[in-house]
């Protein structure tokens, strides 16, 4: 039997749900309070008797992606999930404690189809979009995380929003520019329910123009990254395909108009990426000194932020780790030209952060 998903239901929807089952109006209010704080379960909704929770495990679900595998950094400043959808396509989600506040990195899509060659997100295809719900129900797992079935906590420090989400990045599997009315519903209602807002926001894109430009008109201020990993066409067209529709030029112009429109300052993301000679030596791929050069040229005289991130190696993909001195090196050279730069610092590197990886491997074992 197909369970009904109550976060899916409206409040009208889940008041007849629970009365149908005979059990009284107010009911129906008190699950919701437990779906808004990210109840993965019946069990854990303390003031419904015994048997009604036992009754609604048995036909309904909470929310619409469920825990199947949580990993927890050494630093325990990282959490991984790995999520699945009613569906049984799975996602990944990540919870970063930070200085300044809790970030959680949404999946857009379960799979991309963008191919890019350094990511195993793409590398089982696209599967589909994901709904506002279960983009929404993302920020409500890392929520749960926080604080479990604590409405707020008061931190020592007096900070109230410890144990809240504060930061969504929209980061992790998919391209979010070809799912974005879905992504622009779920913000607007993260914005307005959680209340988290447009400054904290980051959406993520390998560069689809249109989307950025829809963007654009939709008028908020969110944070723009564009995944450059390139500076020249040529080079980008090599490991990223969608370079081949919509060259850098195109790309960093819309993104350079969405910025100043907004006055938001652009992040680049920027993967250094090594590659093995034949003597098994690694040897630098894009990141080179001249590429330095190049990527300077670029950002030259625009407000923007270029994130170096040292490759976090994937088994699948063909490319090597960089020294930390090559990292350096690098940077060094953007930063001689004025830009603003810095290595963003490798999170959770010890449950397989990059993008992709926890889903990549369970799909392995699983022989799909
Ligand atoms: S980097 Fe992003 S856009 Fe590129 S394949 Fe991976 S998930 Fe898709």
């Amino acid at each position: 039997m197909t369970k009904t998903i109550l976060f899916n239901l409206t409040q009208p929807e889940i008041e007849k749900f629970i009365t149908d089952m005979g059990q009284p109006r107010f009911r129906a209010k008190q699950i919701s309070e437990w779906l808004n704080r990210g109840a993965p379960d019946f069990s854990v909704m303390k003031n419904l008797p015994e048997d009604l929770r036992n009754k609604l495990s048995e036909i309904a679900e909470t929310l619409p992606v469920k825990i199947v595998k949580k990993l927890e950094s050494s630093d325990n400043q990282t959490t991984k999930f790995l999520l699945e959808l009613n569906d049984f396509e799975q996602i990944e989600c990540v919870l970063m404690r930070t200085t300044y506040g809790n970030s959680v990195c949404v999946s857009s899509q379960a799979g991309c189809a963008m191919g890019c060659k350094f990511c195993a997100s793409t590398l089982l295809g696209l599967k589909r979009n994901l709904t506002i719900n279960e983009m929404f129900a993302q920020i409500l797992v890392a929520q749960w995380e926080l604080r479990g079935d604590r409405l707020k906590d008061i931190h020592p420090n007096g900070d109230p929003n410890n144990n809240d989400v504060s930061h969504i990045v929209v980061m992790g599997t998919g391209e979010p520019l070809q799912n974005t009315q879905n992504v622009i519903g779920f913000l607007e209602r993260a914005n307005k329910e959680l209340n988290i807002s447009w400054r904290r926001i980051t959406i993520s894109t390998c560069g689809i123009v249109p989307g950025i430009e829809e963007l654009n008109q939709w008028g908020r201020p969110i944070n723009l990254a564009i995944s450059l990993h390139a500076p020249v066409d040529d080079l980008r067209s090599q490991i990223m395909p969608i370079n081949n529709k919509w060259k850098l030029n195109e790309v960093l112009n819309a993104a350079f108009n969405f910025s100043e429109t907004h006055n938001r300052q652009l992040m680049i993301e920027y993967i250094l990426l090594g590659k093995k000679d034949e003597n098994g030596e690694t040897y630098l791929y894009n990141c080179t000194p001249e590429y330095a050069e190049k990527l300077s040229d670029l950002m030259r005289g625009h407000n923007v932020m270029v994130n170096l991130i040292p490759w976090n190696s994937v088994d699948e993909r063909d490319f090597a780790s960089i020294s930390g001195n090559a990292v350096h090196r690098f940077q060094d050279i953007l930063i001689k030209n004025g830009i603003h730069t810095r290595i963003r610092r490798e999170r959770g590197a010890d449950i397989g952060s990059a993008c992709g990886q926890l889903r990549l491997k369970n799909a392995k074992n699983a022989n799909i």
